[in-house]
């Protein structure tokens, strides 16, 4: 029996939870920014799985790592080492210039492992009275689905019936470094703050917050830690996108793109001896930075540079932005975004984003919205000069309603 969208659709309607609302379109095959949904038809990916296929779908190089690595050696768990581990301690280091990393495999858990880390650093290295470290993180945070992160949310759906949370956060306005330094006590152990706020509906912040908030942070002896798991590795025309503010952070937490895709990996990087405080035994993963994840780590960042992925999303970034920042349409609030992470915010009177999305699908067009009134748009980074083009024409076509 030929299965179709429709019979894909009710299936999962049926049997599965119903935590995700997904745009009705059933995808069977990818290659590079376009993915071919089940009857044949293609699409150009506006979203790239949140970031995590930057490299574009099924990169060829990526593949063969992967298939290679999976033909050796998959699994050794931490009780022993392998030979891919450390090459892959070296790259990512050398590419982030970070000098101790710690691999995991969702982005929810390098989070998680931060939290640890810092606060531990905290009781032994800063002083702080045992069971009083805090962590002072931002409103419209994203960092994760797990409890302990979920409790530091401050999106309702988020986070509302699954208390109790666990104590230890504060909470304070993005963007407002003077609001972040009244937060700051002597038991402040770090800052755990998103470069650009991407579930929030990209919202950068105003220019000098995040090298007031990295003074703050040195002065405070307070450990700033950056969730760049969708802002970095190329999004943002940068590696990573502290780079555009000018800053280092002590630890900066990466994920999603470190595979384009093929499997879960993150990993926490640390500039200073936070991640030192950890002692055989008080965290891992079963996991985490096996052979097979490390192999396809180190094509996915190897692909990113050496095929000039990451200046290509700054160049086709600023031709989305102006693109789309052309097109004229009333519904239109606002086009932002930096390289090739946009956003086009829409105002409350059209009636949702999500109608505009599903008008897109039909022109072949995948993106997603978020916060009711914005619509995300961050391809593939190999997407070409003549593919935004075409994609910007999609979404004039739309929004004007031509
Ligand atoms: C996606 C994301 C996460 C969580 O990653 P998972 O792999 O879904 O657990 C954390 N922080 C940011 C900024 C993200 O975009």
């Amino acid at each position: 029996m030929t299965m179709h969208a429709a019979d894909f659709i009710a299936i999962e309607r049926s049997l599965g939870a119903h935590n995700y609302k997904p745009i009705d379109v059933v995808l069977e095959r990818g290659e590079g920014v376009f993915v071919w949904d089940v009857d044949g038809k293609r699409y150009l990916d506006g979203l790239s799985a949140y970031s995590a296929v930057n490299q574009g779908h099924c990169h060829p190089k990526i593949l063969a790592a992967m298939l290679e690595q999976a033909g050796r050696l998959t699994l050794t768990s931490r009780a022993f080492r392998n030979d891919q581990l450390a090459h892959f301690y070296r790259e990512i280091a050398e590419l982030t210039g970070s000098h101790k990393v710690l691999p995991m495999n969702s982005g929810a858990e390098a989070v998680e492992t931060a939290v640890k880390a810092v606060r531990k650093w905290g009781y032994e290295q800063k002083g702080v009275p045992d069971g009083q470290a805090e962590i002072i993180v931002c409103s419209e945070n994203f960092h994760g689905r797990t409890l302990g992160i979920v409790g530091f949310s401050t999106d309702p759906a988020a986070r509302g019936s699954f208390g109790p949370f666990a104590p230890g956060f504060r909470v304070v306005p993005f963007g407002d470094a003077s609001a972040f330094e009244a937060a700051i006590t002597p038991n402040t152990v770090a800052f755990l703050v998103e470069p650009i706020q991407g579930e929030a509906g990209v919202v950068i912040p105003p220019a000098g917050y995040f090298s007031r908030v990295r003074e703050l942070c040195t002065a405070h002896d307070v450990v700033l830690i950056l969730d760049e798991i969708q802002t970095g590795l190329g999004r943002t025309g940068r590696m990573l996108a502290e780079q555009h503010e000018g800053i280092e952070a002590d630890v900066t937490l990466v994920g999603k793109a470190l595979s384009g895709g093929f499997y879960p990996v993150s990993a926490v990087l640390s500039n200073s001896d936070v991640l030192g405080v950890l002692k055989p035994g008080q965290h891992g993963s079963t996991f985490g930075g096996n052979p097979l994840a490390c192999a396809i780590a180190r094509a996915a960042l190897r692909v990113l540079t050496e095929e000039g992925m990451i200046e290509n999303a700054a160049v086709q970034g600023e031709r989305l932005k102006a693109g789309l920042g052309a097109i004229r349409s009333n519904i239109v609030r606002e086009v932002r975004g930096r390289g090739l992470m946009v956003a086009v915010e829409l105002h409350p009177e059209a009636g949702g984003a999500r109608r505009y999305c599903e008008a897109l699908k039909d022109r072949g067009v995948l993106v997603k919205d978020t916060h009711d009134h914005t619509i995300r748009v961050s391809p593939p980074l190999v997407i070409t000069a003549d593919q935004v083009d075409w994609l910007v024409d999609q979404f004039d076509r739309t929004l004007t309603g031509a």
